[in-house]
């Protein structure tokens, strides 16, 4: 158990070491200005779904750079972990975030639980591009992006966390109530509004903070459409609603950045975490487990468990509490699986290279098997229920998911460049989500090499020194 962090730990701290001494001899440009908006679960189809209006999203990648059929995202296909990922340009089993929060182990006999009330430095284990930026001394500011609560990094923050108007800076939450975008300093209040109310909120502060502001580095993330698109599923009519309304807090970013006159000086990524798929159906796992005495269900809640799923949409995490009998746990667990309805694979530590996951060992927050639903079923954590397979509506999961092995297409998210240092009206292919920090790193002239992805060179104009 001694070195069970030893690996991660020490990788961390070496990139950490490197980026470090890297922020100190950064030639920053200072004269640039870039813009990435995530529009959470933006799958890349629907760039160019005729069925809906996309005004202000096709022009920037008419005016700039497509990558056509989307980029892919990185496992789990998840909002944290790939928010972390397009900032790091890392990996998940390397930046450390692998769920919409911490994966706390409790012990021998305790269920594994995901903790998302907690700081980026508990969160991300290697510095951001965004700590980068700001170390060379570049203006940063970020609006529900998530995992970067109580960041040093930021002048300005709105984070994606739960009561996330107690982690705002007071002058923005101030000034946001100033104008009427913010009832007041509570977030009982703020979060009493719809998901559409939040995005609301969300576009206005970002574009506050361009007009006031005008930070080097913005990062915006909406969730409207992620809501929508689990509730109706993506390409339905709500669905539809969800990305014209999108399209036009885009439109109003865009506004903003005219307003602030920084639009021949700012480049605008408009990128999401993950695409979706539809899921009519669920697996149960934790019900399979129960049966087999695996798990103890108390008055319908999980109580206690040798092993059980964590549900990530389209895989389940599965644990094994007990250390010592871990890996022949899941091995049979593996085999309980197999070949079930709607089970697609299972896989141990030995093939975690495959997702990018280092072994539990090494890092403890990994599950010690991934559980991986087919298409068309999403994985449940019910407890209870008696068969495996249910409707989504009896497993309570949602009619729309993701967190597919990002291999799956339909995963592939939105990713289009506009603006200042992008070439015009060019598509490339086969671009992947750990090239987008990378590429932020190259328009700002900051030294960023320890990323798993390459910066998307073909995309810039020859001025920012490919
Ligand atoms: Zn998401």
């Amino acid at each position: 158990m001694l070195n069970r962090f030893c690996w991660f730990t020490s990788m961390a701290v070496l990139i950490t070491a490197c980026l470090n001494t890297l922020s100190l001899a950064q030639s920053v440009d200072a004269q640039r200005h870039v813009v990435v908006i995530s529009i959470d679960g933006f799958a890349a189809r629907l760039v160019d779904d005729p069925k809906v209006p996309l005004p202000t999203i096709r022009q920037l990648a008419r005016e700039g750079c497509l990558i056509e059929g989307g980029m892919t995202v990185s496992d789990p296909s998840v909002t944290w972990p790939n928010h972390t990922t397009l900032v790091t340009g890392m990996k998940p089993g390397r930046h450390g975030v692998l769920a919409n929060g911490v994966l706390v182990r409790g012990g021998i006999g305790v269920p594994v639980k995901i903790d998302p009330y907690r700081d980026q430095s508990d969160l991300v284990k290697v510095p951001t591009v965004a700590d980068v930026a700001h170390a060379a001394g570049l203006r940063t500011a970020e609006v529900n992006w998530p995992c970067t609560r109580n960041s040093k990094s930021f002048d300005d923050q709105f984070p994606d966390v739960p009561n996330a108007l107690d982690y705002t800076t007071p002058r923005l939450r101030t000034e946001l109530i100033e104008k009427g975008f913010l009832r007041d300093e509570t977030h009982a209040s703020f979060r009493n509004s719809s998901v559409v109310g939040l995005d609301y909120v969300w576009t206005e502060a970002a574009c506050h903070l361009i007009r006031e502001r005008k930070p080097h580095l913005t990062l915006v993330h909406l969730l409207n459409n992620d809501a929508t698109h689990h509730r109706r599923g993506a390409q339905s009519q709500d669905g539809y609603t969800a990305n014209a309304y999108a399209d036009m807090c885009v439109s109003r970013i865009i506004d903003a950045i005219d307003d602030a006159g920084i639009r021949e000086r700012t480049t605008i990524i408009l990128v999401a975490d993950h695409g979706f798929t539809l899921t009519p159906k669920a697996i149960r796992p934790n019900v399979l487990l129960r049966n087999e005495g695996l798990l103890t269900v108390e008055a319908g809640k999980l109580t206690q468990a040798e092993v059980h799923v964590v549900p990530e949409g389209g895989v389940g995490f599965l644990y094994c509490t007990n250390p010592a009998k871990a890996a022949e746990d899941a091995a049979k667990v593996r085999k309980m699986f197999l070949g079930q309805e709607g089970v697609a694979d299972v896989l141990l530590p030995d093939r975690f290279q495959e997702v990018g996951f280092p072994h539990p060992r090494e890092y403890n927050q990994v599950p010690d098997a991934i559980l991986v639903a087919k298409d068309g079923y999403a994985v449940s954590g019910a407890v209870t229920g008696e068969t495996l397979v249910a409707t989504y509506l009896e497993a309570r999961t949602s009619l729309g998911s993701h967190g597919f092995l990002a291999k799956l297409q339909k995963m592939n998210a939105m990713c289009i460049l506009s603006g200042a240092g992008i070439q015009s009206g060019i598509k490339l292919q086969g671009a992947d989500n750990t090239s987008i920090a990378p590429t932020i790193a190259k328009l700002l002239g900051l030294k960023y090499p320890h990323a798993d992805g390459k910066p998307l060179t073909d995309a810039l104009l020859t001025s920012i020194g490919k």
